[in-house]
C-alpha cells in the first residue's frame, strides 16, 4: 500500500505535510520519531480512522483520492483488511478471551460459530495464549492482553497488521512476550506497520525505517543506514 502527498490538519495545525510513503507487502515498516510528530496520524490514515484532506491512497490497487469524500463502504472494506492493535489493547471487557477473538470472524465475516472457535484457538495458540480462552480481559496481565489483541487482529486474516506503540504500556518483562510474538509474525512475512518507541526492537524487526518529525519524513529506508548514522 502507498500514501502519496497526503496532508492532514487539525484546526490551523498542519500535522502531516505532503507525506509520500510506501508500505511494502510482506515487510515490516516501522515508524519512529518524537512524540507528536505524526506517526499515529499516518498509521490511522492507513485504516481510515483518520482521513487526510488531500493526497492519494493506493490500497492493493484500490485508489482513494482524499480530496473526495471516502465512502463508508470503502472504509469498511479497508478496515477489514488492516487489523489495528492499539497501545491500550481495547479488548471487550465483558467477553471472554475466546469471544474477543471470534467477534470479528462471526460478526464481520459471518463465519459459523464452530469454525470461528477453531480459528480463534489457532490464533490464541500462535500468541501463546491457548490456555486463556475462558478468561476475561481483567484477569490478564498487560502483555497477555496485548497478545490477545494481536490474535484478534490476526483472526480477520488482514493483509496488513497496524500496531500503534503496542508495548509502550508494558513493563520490560511483559514487553518481551509481545515482542517475541511480533518477531515470529515477521518471520512468517506477515505485512505489518508498527509505531515503535523501542529503538533496539525497531532495529531488530524493521525491513524499513521511517523517521517522522513535525509531520515530515526525515528518513525512509533500510534500518542499517538509519542506525549507523545515529
Ligand atoms: P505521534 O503518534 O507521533 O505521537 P500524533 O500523530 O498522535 O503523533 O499527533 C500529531 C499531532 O497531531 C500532535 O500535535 C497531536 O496533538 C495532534 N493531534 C492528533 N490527533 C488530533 C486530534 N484528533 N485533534 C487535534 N489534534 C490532534
Ligand atoms: P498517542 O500519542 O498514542 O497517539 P494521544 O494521547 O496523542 O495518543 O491521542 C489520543 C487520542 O486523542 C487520539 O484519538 C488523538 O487523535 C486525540 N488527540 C491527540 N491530540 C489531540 C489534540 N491536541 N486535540 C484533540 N484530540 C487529540
Amino acid at each position: 500500500m502507498k500514501l502519496t502527498q497526503i496532508n492532514k490538519t487539525y484546526g490551523n495545525k498542519h500535522v502531516l505535510r505532503d507525506i509520500t510513503l510506501e508500505f511494502p507487502a510482506g515487510q515490516i515498516t516501522v515508524l519512529v520519531g518524537p512524540s507528536g510528530s505524526g506517526k499515529s496520524t499516518i498509521l490511522r490514515s492507513l485504516n481510515l480512522l483518520v482521513t487526510p484532506e488531500s493526497g492519494q491512497y493506493d490500497f492493493n490497487g484500490h485508489q482513494i483520492d482524499f480530496s473526495q469524500p471516502v465512502s463508508n463502504k470503502e472504509k469498511l472494506a479497508i478496515r477489514r483488511e488492516t487489523g489495528m492493535v492499539f497501545q491500550d489493547y481495547n479488548l471487550f471487557p465483558h467477553k471472554t478471551v475466546l469471544n474477543n477473538v471470534t467477534e470479528g470472524p462471526t460478526q464481520v465475516l459471518k463465519m459459523g460459530r464452530r469454525q470461528a472457535n477453531e480459528l480463534a484457538k489457532e490464533m490464541l495458540a500462535k500468541v501463546g495464549m491457548a490456555d486463556y480462552g475462558n478468561a476475561y480481559p481483567s484477569e490478564l496481565s498487560g502483555g497477555q492482553a496485548q497478545r490477545v489483541a494481536i490474535a484478534r487482529a490476526l483472526a480477520m486474516k488482514p493483509r496488513y497488521v497496524l500496531l500503534d506503540e503496542p508495548t509502550s504500556a508494558l513493563d520490560p518483562e511483559l514487553e518481551l512476550s509481545v515482542l517475541k510474538v511480533l518477531l515470529q509474525l515477521a518471520r512468517e512475512k506477515q505485512s505489518m506497520v508498527l509505531v515503535a518507541h523501542n529503538m533496539a526492537f525497531a532495529k531488530q524487526i524493521a525491513d524499513k525505517i521511517v523517521f517522522v518529525e513535525s509531520g515530515e519524513i526525515i528518513y525512509d529506508g533500510a534500518p542499517k543506514e538509519f542506525f549507523s548514522t545515529e
